[in-house]
């Protein structure tokens, strides 16, 4: 690595750079390392001032809370995390790791996801700091580890492990959301206020084995294919939740006639589906938060040429919504399928049921005054560290402030050539700024 970014107390002046210094630490997860990164986060935060403590379950993957001291109001959590996807197999135009500002973008791996946003929230924090004013509230700033792999080193074990730091917390701000987004030509800021819940399965089948110089039928093998088939080629049941029909409804409200109509027509679960077909690539986002959906990642069974092998077993990621619970996937899948394999449960983290907004106007004001364009309520088609909060009754709202103009967020999140307009950062530490300066600690 190149020799240790600067600390010193102008550093929120400039949060572009702040984001090119945190880019050159190569918090790749698996395995993550990201304990350099976080002690300089402990450095910046401890030179201007601010208290810090960390908490690790592996020693090399520190999760780092600071607070800065406000009035009796409760307090506003801001958190991110630091650890990055791997690069692997990827083009890009700039080295991944060298935070390269050109071209009027900050360049590399987490610019998006997302040490943009961690440098928006320290920026914001080392601000509130310097200015020496006193917020409502205590402003707890929580940089974790591990949020790609799951959070059993981050977020998931803080809550599990230290439920007390958020014991006054109500609100926390984080990803997903906060930066443009075009929905059938309405220009649209999403604030993600729930997200749908991972669920991995295992399913096994069993059949008929032998030697393969004979005919077998009934093999687990020919049972695998025909389950495969029938998951991979068709939809599970309609699921209208309501954090679903609050970012349609808020959609549609911007649209005109038969847009808006079509819309409308998506919370009818009679005509779903046919919409969603119309509607072609627009509709991914939206097929995916109707339904809970299921894909087949992987397949074991079988080690030698010449036998039938007597078990298969298929791996399913499935994304359940708001509210529901392995068990109510397994039995669409029994439906859909007429096959009941053994089910093993890998993996089920809950979030939060449905979608309190009690906090989103706020912050939709903010964004709203600024740009002139409508936020709404998202529900996240994929996991976030916000699921973990939803198990401390934390509620998460997805706000990392953005105004990408032509850069699309989701092509660029995980791929190569992952950049940030350099102006945005400030932009979004300002209006991050402003949500911690506004925040009375009732959300209202
Ligand atoms: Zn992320």
């Amino acid at each position: 690595m190149t020799p240790e970014p600067a600390v010193t107390t102008d550093r929120h002046e400039e949060p572009a750079e702040l984001l090119a210094d945190l880019v050159r630490f190569e918090t790749v997860n698996p395995p993550g390392d990201e304990r350099e990164c976080i002690e300089w986060i402990d450095d910046l935060l401890s030179a201007y001032g601010i208290e810090t403590e960390t908490y690790a379950r592996d020693p090399d993957r520190p999760n780092l809370l600071a607070r800065i001291p406000g009035g009796d109001a409760a307090p506003l959590m801001l958190y991110g995390h630091v650890d990055v996807v791997p690069t692997t197999n990827q083009e890009w135009t700039h080295d991944p790791f060298s935070g390269t500002r050109a071209d009027g973008y900050i360049w590399g791996r987490g610019t998006l996801d997302m040490k943009g946003g961690v440098a928006m929230y320290l920026a914001a924090a080392c601000r509130l700091a310097a200015a020496d004013t006193t917020p409502a509230g205590d402003v707890l700033v929580l940089i974790v580890s591990d949020e790609e792999a799951g959070g059993d080193d981050g977020l998931g074990w803080l809550v599990e492990e230290h439920p007390d730091l958020f014991e006054d917390v109500e609100y926390a701000l984080g990803e997903f959301g906060g930066f443009e987004f075009d929905v059938a030509g309405a220009e649209t800021y999403p604030i993600q206020t729930n997200e749908k819940q991972v669920c991995w399965l295992e399913a096994t089948f069993r059949g008929n084995s032998g030697h393969a110089s004979f005919p077998t039928p009934d093999t687990a093998m020919g049972k695998m294919a025909r389950y495969v088939e029938a998951v991979d080629g068709n939809r599970l049941p309609v699921n209208i939740t309501p954090s679903a029909e609050q970012m349609i409804e808020s959609i549609a409200e911007e649209l005109d006639g038969d847009r808006a109509e079509q819309f409308r027509g998506l919370l009818d679960p009679e005509r779903t589906d046919e919409i969603l077909d119309e509607m072609g690539e627009e509709a991914r986002m939206f097929d995916a938060i109707l339904h809970n959906t299921a894909n087949v990642t992987k397949v074991h069974g079988g080690d030698k040429q010449n036998v039938v092998p007597e078990a298969v077993t298929v791996s399913l990621d499935c994304r359940l919504v708001p509210g529901e619970k392995p068990e109510d996937v397994i039995e669409e899948l029994t439906e859909l399928t007429g096959m009941e394999p053994e089910y093993e449960i890998i993996r089920f983290d809950s979030g939060p049921p449905a979608a309190d907004l009690s906090y989103f106007d706020e912050l939709a004001e903010i964004l709203e005054s600024e740009t002139g364009a409508v936020a709404i309520p998202l529900l996240m088609a994929g996991a976030t560290d916000g699921r973990h909060l939803a198990a401390v009754d934390v509620q998460s709202y997805g706000f990392t402030p953005m105004q990408l103009g032509d850069l699309p967020f989701l092509d660029l999140v995980h791929s190569g050539d992952e950049r940030i307009p350099a102006e945005t950062v400030s932009w979004g530490a300002d209006r991050v700024y402003e949500a911690i300066t506004a925040y009375d600690g009732t959300g209202e």
